[in-house]
């Protein structure tokens, strides 16, 4: 039931939150948008997920990303925001812009995984009774199958929009080859490709050195960065160590391994060069992203609302002088 409760800032629209174009859509998507990969599952509580959640949409945040496994456990952060869509977003469901993919490890046996039209028909109708809705803004093929017809894949995306279950269609992580066959097969389906979801950050600048940015743009799509903060390491979090409650100490994708003394040394010098700017690395971090004007938003993850304010902070300044820009290049070259 609609929590009578919950009201939204009135202001959201006026916290400083800005909305930048998907490519050549008539979509907006804010210049900061909101993953729920982690922090949101059954392991994390309903009270914390709903405070993010809330915070985010009062500041303006309209887009919330999921995939059909995140969690964990698997389909648990799209059944945590099922319950908070119906307690509390409902009323506003028009105002959000979701997205949910279907592609990685999910359920047992061959058919919850990769990208078959079976797997993918089934997910999203998974994800729409887990998260409550009747469909999702955005439905993303989470990975490129090398072994399943591209066409299959892509047919299966073109007739989730005809079924209504999806407005728009994405791409994650698809090689260059594939994405361009990609873009072209949707577009000829009069289904053009949204956005491409990919790994950019600090750390990693593949979609820029392998032309995906670029290729994104001339097809149309927006590109929205996932993992920008390199899933914490591009913060303060682990300037003095591994805090318990940290990505690393749960366990998971982030490994303590990651954090060899050559990457801590690039962390600091980092950070130096934050702070003289008067940013937190993690502002800088998202900054240095949404300098790009080919970028349409990053994909940020938070374990709590400081967080999450602390990143909105980065949009008061995004511009970069060449010697901080050359700086920063002689960081990450070392
Ligand atoms: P980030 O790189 O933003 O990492 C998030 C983590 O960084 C948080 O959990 C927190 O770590 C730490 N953090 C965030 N903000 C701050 C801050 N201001 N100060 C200090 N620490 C901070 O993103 P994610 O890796 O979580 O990815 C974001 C989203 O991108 C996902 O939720 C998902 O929606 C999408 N994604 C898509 C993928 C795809 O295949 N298409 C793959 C991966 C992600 P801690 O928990 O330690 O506090």
């Amino acid at each position: 039931m609609t929590d009578p409760f919950y009201h939204p800032a009135e202001n959201r629209y006026q916290q400083g939150m800005k909305y930048r174009r998907a490519g050549r859509s008539g979509i907006f998507l804010p210049e900061i948008s909101l993953g729920l990969w982690h922090n949101f599952g059954d392991v994390d509580t309903l009270a914390g997920s709903k405070q993010k959640l809330h915070h985010a949409f009062d500041c303006g945040i309209t887009h919330f990303d999921l995939a059909n496994n995140y969690g964990p456990s698997n389909g648990s952060a799209e059944e945590t925001f099922g319950q908070i869509m119906k307690s509390s977003f409902a009323p506003y469901r028009d105002e959000l812009f979701i997205s949910t993919k279907a592609g990685h490890d999910m359920w047992p046996g061959p058919y919850g995984t990769w990208g078959s039209r079976k797997s993918l028909m089934a997910s999203i109708d998974q994800s729409l009774r887990r998260m409550n809705l009747e469909y999702v803004d955005i439905f993303y093929s989470h990975r490129y199958d090398p072994e399943t017809p591209l066409e299959e894949t892509m047919q299966a995306l073109v007739d989730i929009v005809r079924q209504g279950k999806a407005l728009y269609v994405g791409l994650s992580k698809y090689p260059y080859e594939a994405a361009c066959r990609a873009y072209q097969y949707l577009r000829e389906h009069d289904v053009p490709c949204l956005a491409y979801q990919g790994r950019y950050n600090l750390f990693n600048i593949e979609p820029e050195r392998e032309h995906i940015l670029e290729l994104a743009h001339e097809n149309g799509a927006g590109f929205i960065a996932f993992s920008p903060l390199a899933q914490g390491l591009l913060t303060n979090r682990y300037l003095n160590g591994i805090p318990e409650d940290s990505r690393i100490a749960r366990g998971g994708f982030l490994k303590a391994s990651a954090l060899t003394p050559e990457v801590l040394a690039r962390i600091q010098a980092l950070n130096n060069i934050a702070l003289r700017r008067g940013q937190t690395l993690a502002e800088m971090s998202l900054a240095w992203l949404l300098k790009d004007k080919l970028v349409t938003s990053v994909i940020v993850g938070a374990s709590s609302v400081e967080q999450l304010d602390d990143n909105l902070k980065a949009l008061q300044n995004t511009s970069f002088s060449e010697a901080e820009l050359k700086e920063i290049n002689e960081v990450l070259s070392k």
